[in-house]
């Protein structure tokens, strides 16, 4: 049996679907939701499980044998919360643990990678045989500036020249049912990240083709850029921590990419332009 944590989420209902198409028996996958009325359509078992009430991830693991954490999205959380399920995981003897990680954990110096790092960490201390899945960028965390850009012919950031090799949801899904279905992987690590890094010239082009006008990428420090977000509503954590995230990818950390992914999942990864058709 796999359970799927956060499978009411983009990606773990994703995975959910990838199973089923990768020949995964119903009977055998089970979706665990904080909010299980959510989960509801997946077609297979569903189970509450919230990070934040560990009896229910306790009740969740019985008689599983693989399950995938995926990542929570409770940033400043998620450490604690995503230590709750390896607990479980170790008390109910697993298999294999996977877990959704930021790409080169390692070495990287990107704002959100703490709690990757401490969650990796926390895996090893366990003794629990895992699997890690270090997730580069999403296409789709494009959508919004490829959006605005359409209406405005702007693409602002601070992400300088800085790549992003990012790809769609569907192809780190793909990968982690891959994983998850196939042998021998505890021990294993797996840098995920699309075939083609591009920059915000390459991301204003591909805003420009989709909407069919012109976009140019204007270039803001990252001072800049947390108050223009600011100035366009944002509260000053998120417009600082956005801008951030582009300083981020200015130094380069999801730059990258050595077809790991692409070997997983059999295929080349989406492209951007047709991540991003897909996603809007
Ligand atoms: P979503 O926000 O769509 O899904 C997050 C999932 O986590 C949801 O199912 C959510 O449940 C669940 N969750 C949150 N808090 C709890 C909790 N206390 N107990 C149980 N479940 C909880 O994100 P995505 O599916 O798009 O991405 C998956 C994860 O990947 C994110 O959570 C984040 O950690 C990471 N991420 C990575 C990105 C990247 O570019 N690599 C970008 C964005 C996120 P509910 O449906 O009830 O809210």
């Amino acid at each position: 049996t796999i359970l799927v944590t956060g499978a009411s989420g983009h990606l773990g209902r994703l995975v959910v679907e990838r199973l089923l198409a990768r020949g995964a028996a119903a009977s055998d996958i089970v979706a665990g939701a904080r909010t299980p009325a959510k989960a509801a359509d997946l077609g297979v078992r569903v189970v509450e499980l919230d990070y934040t009430k560990p009896e229910t991830v306790a009740a969740a693991l019985e008689g599983v044998d693989r399950v995938l954490l995926i990542s929570s999205s409770e940033v400043g959380q998620r450490a604690a919360q995503h230590q709750v399920v390896i607990d479980a995981a170790v008390a109910a003897g697993v298999e294999l643990l996977a877990y959704t990680s930021i790409y080169r954990a390692g070495e990287s110096t990107h704002i959100l990678a703490p709690e990757h790092v401490e969650t990796e960490a926390a895996i090893a201390a366990s003794g629990v045989p895992a699997v890690l899945l270090r997730n580069n960028w999403y296409t789709e965390n494009q959508l919004a500036d490829v959006q605005y850009a359409g209406t405005s012919g702007v693409l602002a950031a601070a992400a300088g020249d800085g790549r992003i090799a990012s790809a769609s949801r569907v192809d780190y899904a793909d990968a982690a049912a891959a994983v998850l279905l196939a042998d021998d992987q505890a021990g294993r690590v797996y840098e995920l990240a699309g075939d083609v890094a591009w920059n915000y010239d390459d991301l204003a082009a591909a805003a420009a083709a989709i909407f069919d006008r012109e976009v140019s990428y204007v270039r803001q420090t990252v001072a800049e850029r947390a108050a223009a977000l600011e100035a366009a509503g944002l509260d000053a954590g998120t417009a600082g921590f956005v801008a951030a995230m582009d300083a981020s990818t200015a130094e380069g950390q999801l730059d990258g990419g050595d077809g790991s992914l692409a070997a997983l999942i059999g295929r080349p990864t989406t492209p951007l332009v047709e991540g991003l058709r897909a996603a809007l």
